[in-house]
């Protein structure tokens, strides 16, 4: 945790964040790691809008906070085919759709659940041995597969920036999603919209804004380091 995080609270900081961001851009509150104690301290903060990497500890939490109404949870981590299920089962959106095989499997599994989950398609756009998610031009080959997907909301792209970059390099990383986006939603597919740019992370969420985002995705910033 920085110094200057030590005598501050989780709803000061809130405070703090959500002044500099523009009013428009929705602030998930990653709270992997975090305690529901922490949670219910940022949901007094005013926020609604929860992300998570892990199906299993979403769900558990949820058990948990259940007496806290209008949470929009947010998958941000890299699911699994077979976790497909209990994903729609626990969260409303999901960021980290990153393969044709998992829309696929999702928008099946979608309607024999009824549900319509909102997902954002996760690009790549600089080589990352770390990171899941299409290339431009695999994202090309896909989108005609992918706007037959009709039970799922396609409403945007996610990003995440590779370690390293400088922040020019992270900033024309984020316009360069951004001008992906535009691309896209040229292109007028029937079932694709891209409404949403989901990027930026507590290091890199002012280029992130400067860039477009309408979502960021903010952990450590709020809640401090994680052990
Ligand atoms: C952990 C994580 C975040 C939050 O990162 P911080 O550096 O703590 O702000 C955002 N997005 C994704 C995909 C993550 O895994």
């Amino acid at each position: 945790m920085s110094s200057s995080q030590l005598f501050t609270t989780i709803s000061d900081r809130i405070a703090t964040i959500r002044q500099q961001l523009p009013e428009t851009v929705r602030l998930i509150a990653v709270s992997k790691q975090v305690s529901v104690e922490a949670m219910r301290e940022a949901y007094a903060a005013g926020i609604r809008d929860f992300g998570e990497s892990r199906v299993q500890e979403a769900a558990a939490k949820q058990s948990q906070l259940q007496d806290l109404p209008d949470i929009s949870w947010h998958l941000i981590g890299h699911l699994q085919t077979n976790k497909a299920k209990k994903a729609l089962e626990h969260f409303q959106w999901i960021h980290s759709l990153d393969s044709l095989k998992l829309a696929q499997a999702l928008d099946r599994l979608a309607t024999s659940l009824s549900t319509n989950p909102q997902v954002l398609l996760q690009v790549k756009l600089l080589p990352d041995p770390n990171k899941y998610g299409w290339t431009e031009e695999e994202l090309f080959q896909d989108l005609p597969a992918l706007n037959q997907c009709q039970n799922i909301q396609i409403k945007g792209l996610m990003t995440i920036a590779p370690q390293n970059l400088t922040e020019g390099e992270i900033l024309s990383l984020f316009q360069n999603t951004r001008s992906l986006a535009a691309k896209i939603q040229q292109q007028n597919w029937s079932h694709i919209q891209m409404q949403h740019l989901s990027m930026g992370m507590s290091e890199d969420y002012d280029l992130a804004v400067q860039a477009g985002a309408t979502m960021v995705r903010l952990g450590r910033t709020l809640f401090g380091e994680r052990s």
